[in-house]
């Protein structure tokens, strides 16, 4: 059967990444995080000490950005593939509420997105790939065949993420997240490179109200028609 990209666009916490995996394992493509590779860039700022909450070295970063190499590798236990930086696996060190905290600083960077769009342009090159993000339908697969844009109530999305903080033994306090969440939604729809907003031809869906068996439904059926559309 023909192999089509997949592009899942939207806010933070919006569930991207849960429908993309369960998406990839049912057709058998790849999956890519790409927010996972905004993240290690930001853990490998934060480990020189390029970033933290008060101030950020842009021109340190960008001098510095080939010592940086991001690669993925299924983790067997889990199913997923995991991210590595510089041949180090950093899934847990780069979901911390801290990362979040300066992401959004590190992915507005022009030469930043510059080097990860190419890569994961290389890495979906095949079609077969679902990729989720913020620039996934408007920049790096312009042409993609399918386009969802995923949106849920902010609050919704903090609990969510909250509840996957405190799962994993964070201790975080709800308003932090709520906040975080609220600011990187800022300023990844207000930066100039890449803005998050929604494709012109994205299918949108709030999930607020859908449970995720209904919501792998929904999107499992426009996959259905895109395919067949394209016969
Ligand atoms: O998807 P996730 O929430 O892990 O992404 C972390 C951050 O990486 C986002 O808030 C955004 O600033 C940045 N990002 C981006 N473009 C992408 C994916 C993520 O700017 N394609």
């Amino acid at each position: 059967m023909q192999k089509i990209t997949i592009a899942i666009d939207g806010f933070s916490s919006t569930g991207k990444s849960t429908i993309a995996k369960q998406l990839a394992k049912h057709l058998g493509y790849i999956y890519v995080d790409s927010g996972a590779m905004y993240r290690a860039v930001t853990f490998f700022a934060m480990q020189q000490q390029y970033i933290d909450d008060k101030h950020f070295d842009i021109n340190a970063l960008v001098a510095n950005l080939h010592n940086v190499a991001i690669h993925f590798k299924l983790n067997t236990e889990t199913g997923n593939a995991d991210v590595y930086l510089n041949g180090e696996n950093v899934e847990k060190q780069i979901r911390t509420l801290e990362v979040s905290n300066c992401v959004s600083r590190v992915a507005a960077v022009p030469d930043v997105r510059y080097q990860l769009v190419r890569q994961q342009q290389e890495m979906g090159k095949e079609k077969g790939v679902v990729m989720d993000g913020r620039d996934i339908g408007t920049v790096v697969f312009p042409d993609a065949e399918l386009k969802i844009f995923m949106t849920a109530s902010a609050e919704t999305r903090a609990q969510r993420r909250f509840e996957e903080l405190t799962n994993r033994g964070d201790d975080v306090n709800f308003e932090d997240v709520l906040r975080n969440i609220q600011e990187r939604d800022y300023i990844d729809s207000h930066r100039a490179d890449s803005p998050l907003i929604k494709a012109e031809d994205a299918i949108e869906i709030d999930n607020s109200n859908l449970t995720l068996n209904q919501q792998f439904q929904k999107v499992l059926e426009l996959v259905t028609m895109t395919l067949e559309n394209l016969e």
